[in-house]
């Protein structure tokens, strides 16, 4: 393990399209959190607690599609999902299909310390985010409605980028009953730890997991690599193991930068799907910092001792 001194945090808000209108309010909101995460490290608290301070951060925002703002399924109802993992002792949590649960990233913790457990859904999840007095909130915002309507139309109307989910609805028109955030960070003492939340793809079909909850996939952290968080199109994450194929490539000796970059070329070798939107975070054991992306927009920023204030940028490297 590397015992370094240089703390750093690196966090998402989402890839995908960043419409001008919203742009200032996803910059200010990775800023923010990106903030609240490094106030941690640099009192030398652990990578544990800055990323779930930062994903809380952003999950409280309400410009992210996590917590309060979430995406709506199809069914116009919001299932939440969000993972967690400690670099230390390779212990993890996760959740999904929540509510109404305030932080699921908080719930996420629950489970990755005070059950046997990894990956806790539905039902049982609601059971322990009430055992353990977890607060509740109604994620639903105006924004988030008004985008369901408009992606509602382009399904109808047969432009919707997943091409199955067009096919579905074309068939069984009574199916229409009718920006994820993630953190990585290096603690003083060489601790990673990584955390992703999302409300999920929107009108996913009701039940679907993606890769956000998923270790390996959305969330990986390892003190023998670095760790990584995903945004984009879950599927994808989740048939390339993406975020543990990155630590896997941090620890044969890759920068968190070539990592993630290399990550990204996979998915555009491998995956045939015209809608292969991806994004990547990460940090390396060594305090490197790094992000990619193939969608047109990745909402980030980072800190580190040397910047001491945040980089925020609607971009990073784009690997096409
Ligand atoms: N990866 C998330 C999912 O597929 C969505 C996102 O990153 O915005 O649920």
């Amino acid at each position: 393990m590397a015992n370094i001194q240089k703390p750093v945090i690196v966090v998402h808000g989402g890839a995908g399209i960043w419409r001008l209108d919203r742009s200032q309010a996803g910059l200010d909101g990775v800023k923010k959190a990106a903030e609240t995460g490094f106030e941690i490290l640099k009192k030398s608290g652990n990578a544990v607690d800055a990323v779930i301070e930062a994903v809380a951060a952003m999950e409280d925002d309400g410009t992210f599609n996590a917590g309060y703002g979430s995406s709506l399924n199809i069914e116009k109802c919001v299932e939440m999902e969000a993972s967690i993992m400690d670099g230390k002792t390779l212990q993890a949590g996760a959740t999904g299909l929540l509510t109404d649960v305030k932080n699921p990233v908080r719930l996420a913790r629950i489970i990755m310390e005070k059950t046997d457990h990894v990956f806790i859904v539905g039902k049982g999840a609601e059971k322990l985010a009430k055992i353990f007095g977890l607060e509740r909130r109604n994620p639903l915002t105006e924004r988030r409605l008004e985008y369901y309507e408009e992606q509602k139309k382009l399904l109808k109307d047969g432009k919707f980028e997943l091409r199955k989910l067009r096919d579905l609805v074309e068939n069984y028109p009574e199916l229409f009953k009718l920006e994820t955030v993630g953190a990585v960070a290096l603690d003083k003492n060489g601790n990673v730890a990584a955390a992703t939340s999302t409300g999920g793809f929107p009108l996913k079909f009701p039940g679907r997991i993606g890769d956000s909850p998923i270790i390996g996939c959305g969330t990986y952290a390892d003190n023998h690599s670095g760790a990584c968080s995903a945004t984009g199109v879950g599927e994808i994450a989740m048939r390339l193991v993406l975020a543990k194929t990155a630590c896997n490539l941090m620890e044969i000796g890759k920068t968190a930068q070539e990592a993630v970059e290399i990550g990204i070329e996979l998915v555009n070798k491998r995956i045939s799907n015209n809608y292969n939107h991806m994004g990547l975070i990460s940090v390396d054991i060594y305090g490197n910092v790094g992000a990619a992306h193939n969608s047109p927009n990745l909402c980030w920023a980072y800190i580190t001792p040397e910047k001491r204030e945040p980089v925020a940028s609607l971009s990073a490297k784009i690997v096409k």
